[in-house]
């Protein structure tokens, strides 16, 4: 036997019936984005390198070490998508969809980086999320993160994550803080990990973001830019604080709360749960209102999050929650050429009668009794029976594989009008 091909480590198949919790989840939560009137965007998979260097900055774990970066056959440099706030910006400017105007859109689709696989981190896996352009108050913020709350409502795990949130200021209160942290850094040189000293010299904010469990209490006792950030930064916390108090949103201020890229300023966000090991974020965004102008755009405020849906499903699958039973209704079994054809016009029909109707074809052959062993096994309601004597009388036969009933003769109208019924959720 030839040698047997496996996935790429780190990027998962997902198989029924798993994938009626994706369907499940995605439905729902395309249904609440829309809700709040975002609209979607598709960008493509892959983009310009430089893009993500540019957006999400050099110094970042991310562009450092989880990029899928490769040269195509003309040479150019390309990588995979690593998020999608960045595909969204550049579509954004590039189609003018962000000039002077205010532009709410929400994407979904999978990303790729180069982690090391555990549960709840993969190479390949899904983001949801929306962006909101062109708003530069608090008030944006809050519905934002609104919409974050509502969506992990609607898929019952909202229990089990808390939001956090922070300021990070601008560009400018953030020099004056840099170096204070610096300092503070250098003081305690000895202590830090390698990583660390690395991003003190380029990128000392990153430090804060420092996944290593021993950085911990270094992390804790450095200054806060909480305590160091402009008039404005202030007031437009404080607002947002004050808009998700009266919409009944619990939250607590985590003043180390940094996000690991590089485009962020003034709100930062994340839902954590402790239900994931040490994948503790599900969800996280911010403001980025310098993000559009570094990539050639005109200036514009703009924020918006991303949710890991992996995570979401291994939080929905510990809740057990919209667990939705997706069953065929209907099996047909016919036992001859002329039956079988009938059938086949016969499913179809039902198809085009019932929108939501699951129906499936014996196919394969065999005798009557194999077959409708074959029907009680695919998990279907219902055996529809076409015979012999079922094609004489252009009716059918139909039988409750889950109950205890007779069967019945029924013409196809018929038997549309009762597998409606039989079919409304
Ligand atoms: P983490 O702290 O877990 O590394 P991050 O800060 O790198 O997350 P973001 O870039 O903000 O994550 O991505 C937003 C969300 O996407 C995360 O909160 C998480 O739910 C999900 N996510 C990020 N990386 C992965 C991954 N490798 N596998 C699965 N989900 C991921
Ligand atoms: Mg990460």
């Amino acid at each position: 036997m030839a040698q047997i091909i496996q996935a790429v480590r780190g990027m998962n198949d997902i198989l029924p019936p798993e994938s009626f919790l994706w369907q499940y989840a995605e439905r729902l939560i395309r249904t609440v984005i829309q809700s709040y009137g975002y609209q979607e965007i598709r960008v493509p998979v892959v983009e310009k390198t430089e893009l993500f260097k540019r957006s999400i900055g050099e110094v970042t774990d991310i562009v450092e070490k989880e990029m899928y970066t490769f040269l195509d056959r003309n040479q150019e440099t390309l990588t995979l998508r690593p998020e999608l706030t960045a595909g969204t910006v550049r579509a954004g400017i590039e189609h003018g969809l962000l000039y002077n105007q205010i532009q709410r859109l929400w994407y979904m689709g999978p990303c790729f980086r180069h982690e090391r696989p555990q549960k709840g981190r993969y190479r390949q896996f899904y983001q949801v999320g929306a962006e909101a352009f062109g708003l530069e108050g608090p008030d944006i913020d809050a519905e934002i993160i609104s919409l974050t709350a509502s969506l992990l409502e609607k898929l019952g795990i909202r229990q089990l994550a808390k939001l956090q949130i922070n300021s990070i200021g601008t560009t400018d209160c953030r020099k004056e803080y840099r170096k204070l942290l610096v300092n503070y850094l250098k003081a305690h040189k000895s202590e830090l990990d390698e990583d660390s000293v690395h991003r003190m010299v380029k990128n000392p904010m990153r430090v804060l973001d420092s996944k290593n469990p021993e950085m911990k209490h270094i992390i804790a006792n450095a200054p806060k830019l909480l305590d160091h950030l402009d008039e404005i930064s202030v007031k437009h916390f404080e607002k947002l604080q004050e808009y998700l108090n009266h919409a009944g949103i619990q939250f607590e201020v985590n003043p180390c709360l940094v996000r690991g890229l590089d485009y962020y300023t003034r709100t930062v966000f994340e839902w954590v749960t402790d239900h994931l090991g040490a994948q503790g974020t599900l969800c996280a965004g911010g403001r980025y209102d310098n993000l559009v102008e570094q990539l050639g755009g005109k200036a514009t405020p703009a924020l918006g999050f991303a949710m890991g849906m992996e995570r979401v499903i291994l939080l929905m699958q510990e809740e057990n929650a919209g667990r939705i039973p997706e069953r065929l209704h209907a099996y047909v079994i016919t036992d001859s050429e002329g039956a079988f054809v009938a059938g086949l016009k016969l499913a179809n029909y039902l198809r085009g009668k019932i929108p939501s109707i699951r129906v499936t074809m014996h196919c394969g052959g065999g005798n009557l009794k194999a077959q409708f062993k074959k029907a009680d096994k695919s998990g279907a309601g219902y055996a529809i029976i076409i015979g012999e004597h079922e094609l004489k009388t252009h009716s059918v036969s139909l039988k409750n594989l889950r109950e205890e009933l007779p069967q019945q003769t029924l013409y196809q109208d018929e038997l549309a009008e009762y597998l409606k019924l039989k079919t409304k959720k």
